[in-house]
């Protein structure tokens, strides 16, 4: 057993991390899907999207051949609707909610849909909005990630100037360093960040973080406002004896580093723990397996009824031959030679639904041991405490406080995305810059 890289031809690699939703090809299959569309009256789909697009706007659009007018209607609730369009889980957004379902048939592909539109949208570089004249303030984005981007774009269209602060070489945030490879391609990321940033008014520095190249009294004395989508950080610890050997990985750094080198030069082990259930975990498996590890087992304490990734994800995983053990919580790593070798796991059941509203696990005494040769921590990540206290902003283990207005305890300090929730999908985030946008215009303004 070994940590190895290059374990698979490059068209193996090719083939695991192609595409797992294929897109259209031509104009006439979206325009038979768009005709599905029953256009209900109360739109279930849009009242599910968290950015609340019109989705039956923008089908009868497709349906009519006004790609442009869809791709405008998409792009005007949500900017990063390309990205939404392949990383999404659907199935309990807009696509759950279609009345299809109810009559037992495939529901609308509405994804598919708002993918054709804004890959044409994209691709073809479309202007589609016109950013009013400047109105003379200055507002700086820390963290272009789904929630910084939203903010920036909403801002610069009603005339603010935006200077958004950015800490690694490329924009996106975990869009271009967390989301699973086969969902999206470090281009398209780019693509999109460049298309967002073409409406004009968006200055953005890479390279530079807060905290170390920069503060906020600094911000907050330049700038008229500032908005913080700084995001969440490294995965959770397990505080389990052995979690310091060689080949514990963090599932954050795994990716990072299999989204930002080639797929033949990320080393996975032939027989590899996960532990968590959530998208991070799931997307840590598949991609294990997709790599050419042997075997991977997902371990959570729980069980199928309370996990936090959808059936679709879980089916994903099951899929690409990721074996599952529910009630399980790891214990112990047990090394040789400094690196992992076993994993002792204590066997849980189920007790009393705990702060979460979920069946808590209770650990029955008894345990079981597996042979591996990685484990990849999945169980959740941790807001970046240190750097927020330090700024003296109000926070709940690191999660930033914010009001109804997105404005944080530091008067003109707004802030969204999963910097303040901790943790949820690119279209919250997408939302939660909306929303802080509305909260900075209205502090500008008033
Ligand atoms: C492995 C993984 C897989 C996921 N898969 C999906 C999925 O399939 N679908 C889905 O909808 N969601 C998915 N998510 C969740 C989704 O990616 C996030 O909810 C979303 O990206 C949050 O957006 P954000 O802008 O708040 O934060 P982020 O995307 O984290 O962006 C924050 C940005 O701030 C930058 N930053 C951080 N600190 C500083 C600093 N000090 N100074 C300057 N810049 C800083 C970061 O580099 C980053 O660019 C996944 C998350 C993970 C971890």
């Amino acid at each position: 057993m070994s940590i190895q890289n290059n374990r698979l031809s490059p068209q193996e690699f090719e083939n695991n991390f192609s595409d797992i939703h294929p897109p259209f090809e031509h104009i006439e299959g979206a325009v038979i899907e768009a005709n599905r569309c029953l256009s209900c009256y109360d739109a279930p789909c849009t009242k599910l999207c968290p950015t609340s697009i019109d989705v039956p706007l923008f089908i009868k659009q497709i349906s009519s051949g006004n790609i442009k007018g869809s791709a405008k209607t998409i792009f005007s609730s949500n900017i990063m609707g390309g990205a939404c369009s392949k990383v999404c889980p659907v199935e309990k957004l807009c696509e759950g909610a279609c009345v299809y379902n109810l009559l037992q048939e495939k529901p609308i592909s509405i994804a598919k849909l708002q993918r054709y539109s804004t890959e044409k949208a994209i691709a073809g570089k479309w202007k589609l909005f016109n950013r009013k004249p400047s109105i003379g303030k200055k507002v700086a984005v820390v963290g272009a990630g789904p929630a910084g981007l939203a903010c920036a774009h909403a801002l610069s269209l009603q005339g603010v100037d935006v200077t958004i602060f950015e800490k690694e070489e490329k924009g996106g945030g975990l869009m271009t360093y967390g989301v699973a490879a086969y969902k999206v391609t470090p281009e398209f990321c780019k693509n999109e960040v460049d298309y967002i940033l073409s409406v004009g008014g968006i200055d953005i520095h890479y390279k530079k973080a807060l905290g170390t190249d920069i503060t906020l009294p600094e911000l907050q004395q330049k700038y008229d406002a500032v908005f913080l989508g700084i995001g969440v950080g490294i995965a959770r610890r397990l505080d389990i004896p052995g979690e310091e050997l060689e080949g514990v990985e963090d599932a954050i750094s795994f990716i990072y580093n299999l989204r930002t080198t080639d797929f033949s030069k990320t080393p996975v082990g032939d027989k590899v723990a996960v532990i968590g259930m959530g998208m991070t975990a799931i997307d840590a498996a598949t991609q294990s397996k997709r790599l050419g590890a042997k075997e991977v087992t997902m371990i959570y304490r729980r069980t199928e009824n309370e996990k936090p990734c959808t059936d679709v994800e879980l089916d994903l995983a099951k899929l690409d031959g990721c074996s599952i053990v529910w009630l399980a919580n790891p214990k112990e790593i047990i090394g040789e030679n400094g690196k992992v070798k076993k994993l002792v796991c204590s066997k849980m059941k189920l007790g009393e639904p705990d702060a979460s509203g979920r069946r808590a696990p209770v650990d029955t005494g008894e345990t079981f041991t597996i042979d591996v040769d990685m484990v990849i921590k999945a169980a959740g990540q941790i807001p970046f405490e240190e750097l927020v206290s330090k700024s003296s902003l109000e926070n709940k283990s690191g999660k930033i406080s914010i009001n109804k207005k997105s404005e944080t305890t530091l008067k003109g300090v707004f802030a969204g995305g999963d910097a303040v929730n901790g943790g949820k999908e690119v279209v919250d985030a997408v939302q939660a810059g909306k929303d802080g946008a509305k909260g900075i215009l209205e502090y500008l303004t008033s």
